[in-house]
């Protein structure tokens, strides 16, 4: 054979061994950069903790709604908290999120949502918005989410990583959750995450009727009550023995 062939032969094969690899990853959705990949061992390793969490800390401890269990099945946790405590954003029990103040238990996050009923129509306040993972949780469920914190710095990381995320429905104001945010009242459901010593007034009055809210009440010692709003009364049933911080009545710089 012509040795002139021989070498076009060999080097239109290396052209196509340089070729085609990198063309494959150019057509390779997510090789654009603005997807990580789905096998990516990190977002995976996440994933299964998130689920070992639902099956194990949720479920088997009696959380029944659907609707919730999916919530936090789909809500990344890891994003809520310092890097540092990434690893151990899925384990039984609170997490630090600065400040002094604390991301709840998986379990307590899940019983508080159930029992607030949150239909796909509702509207939403949070008192105690911290690092924002309980209002994401509620922007799952509900239309409209209000969530108030009363630490700027705090309020503002949430603002941004519920933006990132991409929770349109969610607000949140920097001020204090006694007053509740009466532009936006009624609300069907009121979520506090944070204990005062006494039910505030102003978050019973923009409660709407047949709404709920869900509230840690005491000192050293709290009750979580669970709290309806009837035509003509108000029923308290004091249901889990539960640890918050306390609700705050000034701002901190
Ligand atoms: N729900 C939060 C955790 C809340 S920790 C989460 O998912 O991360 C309790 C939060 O309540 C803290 O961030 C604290 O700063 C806030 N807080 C305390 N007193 C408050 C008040 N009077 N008004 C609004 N927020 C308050």
């Amino acid at each position: 054979m012509d040795l002139g062939w021989v070498s076009i032969a060999l080097l239109y094969c290396c052209i196509l061994l340089i070729c085609i690899p990198s063309c494959a990853a150019e057509l390779s959705p997510n090789s654009s950069g603005l997807e990580r990949p789905s096998s990516d061992p990190a977002i995976e390793q996440f994933e299964w903790q998130r689920r070992q969490m639902v099956e194990y800390q949720l479920r088997d401890r009696g959380v029944k709604d659907e609707r919730v269990l999916a919530a936090m099945s789909k809500v990344p946790r890891h994003q809520f908290v310092d890097s540092s405590w990434r690893d151990l954003a899925y384990r039984d029990g609170p997490l630090p999120i600065g400040h002094n103040q604390t991301i709840s238990q998986p379990y307590i996050v899940a019983y508080m949502t159930e029992a607030a009923e949150i239909s796909p129509d509702a509207k939403v306040l949070e008192i105690g918005t911290g690092c924002g993972y309980q209002a994401a949780v509620l922007g799952e469920l509900a239309k409209e989410v209000y969530s108030i914190e009363i630490i700027p710095q705090l309020a503002d990381s949430a603002r941004q990583i519920l933006s990132k995320l991409g929770y349109e429905n969610i607000e949140v104001k920097t001020g204090d959750g006694y007053q509740g945010w009466a532009e936006n009242a009624p609300y069907d459901a009121i979520i506090v995450t944070a204990a005062p010593k006494h039910i505030p007034q102003s978050l019973i009055d923009q409660l709407a009727i047949n709404g709920k809210m869900v509230i840690p009440v005491g000192t050293w010692y709290q009750d979580l009550v669970v709290l309806t709003k009837t035509q003509d009364r108000i029923v308290e049933e004091r249901t889990l023995a539960v640890r918050f911080v306390p609700m705050r009545r000034k701002f901190l710089q």
